[in-house]
């Protein structure tokens, strides 16, 4: 089912049953996939009687606050507020189960630890080029919507599911679900038949799509609108059809903006006809942070390798720029953006495999 091999399913369950400890990690700044997948593994292990921890880099969005129920909570540690906690577990864990990333880079002050680890190592992911050959176990595929999706479907071919979307914890089914919703931006993009059997299976579980679109689409602060409006009336158009919009940390603060607040600002241009890729850099601390989509034919991932330190999927990935030794400030980055972008559309690797 799936592309999943079924006796990777026996060896995950032989995994999980021999291990005393178990330790679930997600991605930096978790987005609705990490935390959704995350969740879920976490409510799954728990309620199959096994000791299980979820360990967040960053702590939960408030928009994804709903997925962090009283057991979930109870089980998590935020890497941020609490690195000697998360380094313990680590430490004491018999496996890691790292979902949503490809690479132990991903997981942030954790990375070097992970990567010396003794424990058991499973991978659960549905980026490009995972890093499979640290893993003792990996289960990736790009051709999925979601890390939730994959999960999803490991979980069913579980022998206590048996295929029954219904057997599976009620928490556990609504926190998959989110992971979807919020990687498909609703089922805008990454949407396969399998995406939409999942959908359905979830919900004749009884999962209440209502309630998710709630909290994740329906629930945002008036500020970040205003903000997303002004990026709008700013925003440039380069001559080969590439629409950038930056937002520097003056601005942010002006308009008092919030982490993970201008999640999917990066996705509005792309409903110009004309517009072949959007970029958005959102300034922090120390850099700027970059997000790519493109329309099928130009890949975002290669773009975020070549110029801007990351990588990620086909039509949607990310990277960063450091200040000031890469970019100096918004202007330099607005000119190193018409740079690159012009010499990558004039280039021929900027196909993706989706045509
Ligand atoms: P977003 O633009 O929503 O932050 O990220 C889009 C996709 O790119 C996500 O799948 C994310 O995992 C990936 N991505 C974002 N930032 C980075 C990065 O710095 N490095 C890599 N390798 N991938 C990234
Ligand atoms: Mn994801």
């Amino acid at each position: 089912m799936n592309g999943i091999n079924i006796s990777d399913i026996h060896r995950f369950e032989n995994f999980i049953a021999s291990a005393g400890r178990t330790t679930v990690l997600v991605h930096i700044r978790p987005d609705g996939d990490a935390v959704g997948s995350g969740a879920a593994m976490l409510v799954f292990l728990r309620q199959s009687g096994k000791d299980a921890v979820l360990i967040l880099p960053h702590s939960c969005p408030d928009s994804l606050m709903f997925l962090m129920t009283e057991e979930v909570r109870r089980n998590t540690l935020i890497y941020e507020d609490n690195p000697r906690a998360a380094e313990d577990r680590i430490k004491e864990s018999d496996l890691l189960i790292c979902e949503d990333f490809n690479d132990f880079s991903r997981a942030g002050g954790m990375a070097p630890l992970l990567e010396s680890s003794g424990a058991a190592k499973i991978l659960i992911d549905h980026h490009l080029n995972p890093s499979s050959e640290k893993f003792d176990l990996v289960f990736s595929r790009t051709e999925t919507s979601s890390t939730s999706e994959l999960l999803y479907n490991i979980l069913l071919l579980m022998s206590g599911i048996g295929g029954d979307a219904g057997r599976l914890p009620a928490d556990a089914a609504t926190a998959l679900m989110t992971g979807m919703t919020t990687d498909t931006n609703n089922f805008a993009n990454s949407t396969y038949p399998e995406t939409l059997e999942m959908a359905s299976g979830l919900i004749k579980a009884g999962v209440d799509r209502e309630m998710i679109l709630g909290h994740v689409f329906n629930n945002f602060r008036e500020e970040r609108l205003r903000v997303l409006g002004k990026l709008l009336t700013d925003m440039t158009i380069t001559e080969d059809g590439v629409a950038y919009m930056i937002l520097d940390r003056k601005t942010a603060a002006e308009y008092d903006i919030q982490e993970g607040e201008t999640e999917g600002f990066v996705n509005m241009p792309l409903s110009i006809g004309k517009i072949k890729m959007s970029i958005f850099l959102k300034q922090d601390k120390d850099r700027f942070r970059v997000s790519i989509r493109s329309k099928k034919g130009i890949s975002a991932n290669g773009c975020a390798k070549r110029y801007f330190n990351g990588g990620g999927h086909e039509l949607a990935a990310g990277g960063k720029m450091m200040v000031p030794s890469e970019l100096k400030d918004a202007e330099d980055a607005a000119r190193y953006i018409e740079k690159v972008t012009h010499e990558y559309l004039s280039s021929t690797d900027r196909r993706t495999s989706l045509q």
